[in-house]
Formats: C-alpha cells, sequence, structure tokens
C-alpha cells in the first residue's frame, strides 16, 4: 500500500520506464507497458500528476546509450519535477558506477523525490538511510575520483566542440556520432535574426521583445520574450557557431559560508570560447556589430555593489508585481517594468518627489490627526484588498486544476500544458507575494504607534537631501515596506498612481 499518501498528493511526476536485470530477454514494450500501467494506477491512487513519460525503449548499461535518462536528467536539473516515478530503484540507477554518481547528485542536487511503489526516496535528505546504503556500495573515495573523471569527459566533449546542454532558441538538439549538437530550427532562427537585425539598428531590447512577441515568437521556457531574454540571445556567441563556457561559476551549498548553491554570471574576459561543431544562425560581420553596441550600451549590473537608485527594491508594478528598474534612457533616468509592455515608464525624479510628497503629506497628517492616519481609514482599504487577492488566489487554484484536466484528456500536449500552467504559476506568486505584504501591513497598521513612525519620518525627510543613493533607499526602506506604482499607456507624464503600505513598526 502506499505509503507517505498525504505528501505525495499533488506533487508534478516524471515517469520512467525501463526494463529490469531480469525481465532482459522479453519484449520491450509489453513489460514496459505493463509497468506503466501499474505506475499510472499507483499515481492515480496517490493523487501525483504525471507530466511525462520517459519510455527507455534501447538501454545500454552507458548513461550515453540511455537517451531518455539524459532527457530526465536535464529536466529535473531544471526543477521540472517534484519527484520522479519507476519501479524501483534498480531501473534508475542501474549502470556504470560513475553514472550512479551523475543520476544520484542530479536527485539530490534538485531536490526531486524518487518515488516506487514500495518506497519514497529523498536524496537531498542527508540521514535518508537508503542513500547512505547506496554510498556505501560505492566507497566515497572512489565514487569522488571517478566522478571527477566524468566531468572531465564531459569537459572534453565541449571543448570538441559538442553542446551538452539544452538548445538555445533557434536550435533543436541532434546527435552526431551518439554526440549532442544541434541544428537550425528555421520558424525560431528568423526571429534570432531578426533581433541582431533591429539591435543593429538602433532598436532597444524592450522595443525588439515587444516586436517579437507581436509576431507571436515565444521562447522556450517563458510565456513571452523580454528585455533581459533578448539581452541574453544578443550576447550569445552560439549564434555565429561558438561554443561557450565558464560563463557562469557555481559555488555549492556551505562553501565560502553559502547557505544555498549560488551561481554566478563572469564577465566575459573570463569566458573560455571555441568553434562549434552547429551552423551559425547569424555571420560574424552583423554579430561584431551587436556586440559593439552592446559594449557601449553596457548598464553594470546590480550585483556591482553600488546602489543607483534610491527607490530599489521598493516599488513594484500593480500590473504584474514584478520589482520596478531604474533605467536610463538618452540620459535620462526612468522607472519601468521589466516586461515588455507591461505598464507605461515615468521619469524617475517624478516618481522619487511623489514619493518624499507623499511622506511629508503623511507626517502633517499624523501630527494632525494621530489616530485616524493609521488605525481606521488605512486598514479598511487594505482589508478589501486583501479579500480580492484571496478570492483570485482562489481561482488560480481551480485553474490549475483544469490545467491538469485537460493534459489528462489529451486536450494540452506537454509543451501547452508547460506555458499554461507556467503563466497560472507566475500569476499565483504575484498573488501570494501580495497577499502576504497586505497581510503584514494590516498587522502592522493595527500595532502602530502614530507617534514613532511620524518621528522615523521626519528623521527620514530630513536626510535624506544629503544622502547619496544608497543611504537615500535605507531611509526610504526605514518607513515604506512597498509602492505599487500603475501607468495607462499613452497618458500625461505625471499621470502614474503609486499605493503605499507603510512599516509603521
Ligand atoms: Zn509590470
Amino acid at each position: 500500500m502506499p505509503l507517505y499518501k498525504q505528501e505525495l498528493s499533488g506533487l508534478d511526476a516524471g515517469l520512467y520506464l525501463r526494463k529490469s536485470r531480469m525481465e532482459e530477454g522479453l519484449d520491450t514494450d509489453e513489460v514496459l507497458a505493463k509497468h506503466q500501467k501499474t505506475l499510472l494506477n499507483y499515481a492515480k491512487e496517490n493523487g501525483i500528476h504525471i507530466i511525462e513519460t520517459y519510455p527507455e525503449v534501447v538501454s545500454g548499461e552507458s548513461l550515453y546509450a540511455r537517451p531518455q535518462m539524459l532527457r530526465l536528467l536535464q529536466d529535473i536539473e531544471e526543477g521540472r519535477y517534484d519527484c520522479v516515478l519507476c519501479m524501483d530503484l534498480d531501473r534508475l540507477s542501474r549502470g556504470r558506477m560513475k553514472d550512479q554518481g551523475i543520476i544520484l547528485d542530479a536527485f539530490k542536487d534538485s531536490e526531486t523525490l524518487i518515488v516506487t511503489p514500495e518506497k519514497v526516496y529523498n536524496l537531498s535528505d542527508e540521514i535518508d538511510e537508503e542513500y547512505a546504503e547506496l554510498k556505501t556500495f560505492m566507497s566515497r573515495r572512489e565514487y569522488k575520483i571517478i566522478n571527477k573523471r566524468l566531468r572531465r569527459g564531459l569537459q572534453q566533449t565541449i571543448e570538441d566542440g559538442y553542446y551538452v546542454a539544452n538548445a538555445p532558441y533557434g536550435y533543436k538538439k541532434v546527435n552526431i556520432d551518439r554526440k549532442p549538437t544541434l541544428e537550425i530550427c528555421e520558424s525560431e532562427a528568423k526571429f534570432v535574426r531578426m533581433m541582431f537585425q533591429l539591435y543593429a539598428q538602433g532598436y532597444g531590447c524592450v522595443s525588439i521583445a515587444r516586436h517579437i512577441n507581436a509576431l507571436g515568437a515565444h521562447p522556450h521556457r517563458a510565456a513571452e520574450f523580454n528585455r533581459s531574454t533578448i539581452s541574453r540571445i544578443l550576447h550569445s556567441p552560439v549564434y555565429v557557431g561558438k561554443i561557450v563556457w565558464n560563463q557562469k561559476k557555481h559555488i555549492k551549498k556551505g562553501v565560502k559560508g553559502n547557505d544555498k548553491n549560488v551561481v554566478i554570471y563572469q564577465p566575459k574576459e573570463k569566458w573560455t570560447i571555441v568553434d562549434g561543431r552547429h551552423p551559425p544562425i547569424v555571420d560574424q560581420e552583423l554579430f561584431d556589430q551587436v556586440q559593439a553596441i552592446l559594449d557601449k550600451r553596457y548598464i553594470p549590473s546590480k550585483n556591482d555593489g553600488t546602489v543607483k537608485s534610491p527607490l530599489v527594491g521598493l516599488v513594484k508594478c500593480a500590473n504584474c508585481g514584478m520589482n520596478m528598474q531604474r533605467l536610463v534612457m538618452k540620459g535620462e533616468p526612468y522607472l519601468l517594468c521589466n516586461k515588455p509592455g507591461c505598464c507605461a515608464s515615468t521619469k524617475f525624479s517624478l516618481v522619487e518627489d511623489r514619493v518624499l510628497e507623499y511622506l511629508t503629506r503623511t507626517l502633517a497628517e499624523l501630527t494632525l490627526f494621530p489616530a485616524d492616519t493609521l488605525a481606521s481609514h488605512d486598514t479598511s482599504v487594505l482589508e478589501t484588498t486583501l479579500d480580492t487577492v484571496q478570492k483570485e488566489l482562489a481561482s488560480t487554484q481551480r485553474q490549475k486544476s483544469r490545467l491538469y484536466e485537460l493534459l489528462e484528456l489529451g486536450e494540452y500536449d506537454i509543451p501547452t500544458f508547460r506555458e499554461r500552467m507556467e503563466v497560472v504559476r507566475n500569476k499565483e506568486t504575484v498573488l501570494e507575494r501580495k497577499a502576504t505584504d497586505t497581510l503584514r501591513a494590516i498587522q502592522d497598521a493595527k500595532a502602530a504607534d502614530p507617534a514613532a513612525l511620524a518621528e522615523k519620518i521626519r528623521y527620514v525627510l530630513e536626510n535624506y537631501a544629503t544622502s547619496d543613493a544608497a543611504q537615500r533607499n535605507a531611509l526610504l526602506h526605514s518607513v515604506i515596506q512597498v509602492i505599487f506604482y500603475h501607468k495607462e499607456k499613452k497618458t500625461k507624464p505625471t499621470a502614474f498612481y503609486l499605493d503605499f503600505i507603510l512599516s509603521p513598526n
């Protein structure tokens, strides 16, 4: 009977099918169909959603001779599943010892559960006995050496110009001599060429994103293109037939005092680039032209430690819930939503002035009518907001169930399902964040001390003018929890709206 029943309900799963050692002589299709039936029943009983099935028809001992396993590994590394369902642990991990290490690590690092009808394995749980058992049968030292050797093998494959990661936009993954490389996917490649051409003509990433979206293009893992996805494509040498590595550096949990895995994007000088085995989509001349413009427009990332916006982390788009960003356009800083076409932008200084005006007015109200300002009028508005948000959350829950139904009925194929699901999930995240913010604001307002808040606001206003951007940001954070920004397109420059949630304590 199922174990952990309540914990499995609602999980998204990949289904991995492979013959066991005992079944080696039997007809593959028959055996896999039988297992599939058993596992689908199990999934149904436990409320697990099967998103995709990985039937291993050809199966060798080496990982590279198990195409479905390779595909599954990529998908779990991207965090697509909460768990993988299979008949027993042996189907998953049987093979050469070095391959076992890779497979188990992928499950462990992505915190994906392995679910068999008999037992649930959680490899990210260090004290899981089963994992300890597995580890002893490949002694730790041996495992490490072998794993390192395999990684070196993989590195060699990359250096030889093969492409081991997921296909970038514009390409499809294919195998040549059983090694992975890319082939042009013309329906996407035409948009890639367009992006490069438009950028060379002087268009910015935001307007290119808008244009490409309007033509019906979709990136691989999001609903639409935005400034950063376009920028990433324009920067990528893969489109002139190159292979790049060392773009990202991974710092593992526990190293250098990190409490989680961290990814750092390296500067271009540290990238390693070789000729790939795949065909280019744009020619070198156009690519170089685009790189020259990009270098001139290069805006240091927000991770360089210097705060340029006093409003960083404070203003959210009321439409989509994303943080609004400060961006310099034609020498003038603007505040804009990262999502193309979402809401109109405003000159940064106008927003900053409005924030200070609001604080000045609140200070006056707090001094004159301390009791009203926080408690009564503020929470009634907030409570209505909370109520609306909670209703919308309930409706996203219904949308999710409906999507699973459509997938099961075969109305949706997997890419459509994923795309729709991602949209609903994003919406849900925004709503959840808004609910938390609002709830906290209500609690804060109820417990607020008007005199103390007035004192803090006065301090902010007195010191604002003489502070630098980082200090201003800290000052504002001391009294404001979040500001929701809204502006309709084609309205006057000052026709934007700000909703403030103060942090009175
Ligand atoms: Zn937005």
